[in-house]
């Protein structure tokens, strides 16, 4: 898989792998995010806040998003998110033109990844084990949470 990341997937996914643990802490769902630019510089970083602020439009990539404010150009920024990026996050990346998405793991979910792929984008799996494992003890703990934080409103636990 090619790449024009000049830095570590591995390490860009740290901050939004630490975003994921501080959502968790403050009882949320554990997905974060954070943008960066093409050299590693972070602009902006964030996660999931459904829970803690009843509000279901802030997801880690759209809070990392926000959080970095008006950028000139998207086309070199990196788009890293701990989950598979849903098709509302896919959808961001998409109008903005963000060029490059490292994920940490996409077993717990599949989005719209492949679609980003087929438009050009640089998409990078780290499959990272301690996503992975979040993620599964998260919906094995929640099932009703994250059904609702993937359309699937059926029962809810909150
Ligand atoms: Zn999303």
């Amino acid at each position: 898989m090619s790449t024009s990341i000049d830095v570590s997937p591995a390490t860009l996914l740290e901050t939004a792998y630490a975003e994921a643990q501080q959502s968790l802490i403050e009882g949320g769902i554990p997905i974060g995010a954070a943008l960066f630019a093409a050299d590693g510089t972070l602009l902006g970083r964030g996660h999931n806040m459904r829970v803690q602020n009843d509000d279901p439009s802030v997801h880690g990539e759209t809070a990392a998003f926000r959080n970095a404010g008006r950028q000139r150009d998207y086309r070199s920024t990196i788009m890293v998110t701990t989950l598979a990026p849903c098709w509302y996050c896919s959808g961001l990346i998409r109008q903005f033109d963000i060029g490059s998405v490292v994920i940490g793991e996409t077993r717990n979910f599949q989005g719209g990844e492949d679609w980003l792929a087929d438009l050009g984008v640089s998409v990078t799996v780290v499959d990272d084990p301690r996503c992975v494992a979040m993620m599964a003890d998260f919906i094995d703990g929640n099932p009703g949470l994250w059904n609702e934080d993937i359309g699937v409103a059926e029962e809810t636990d909150r």
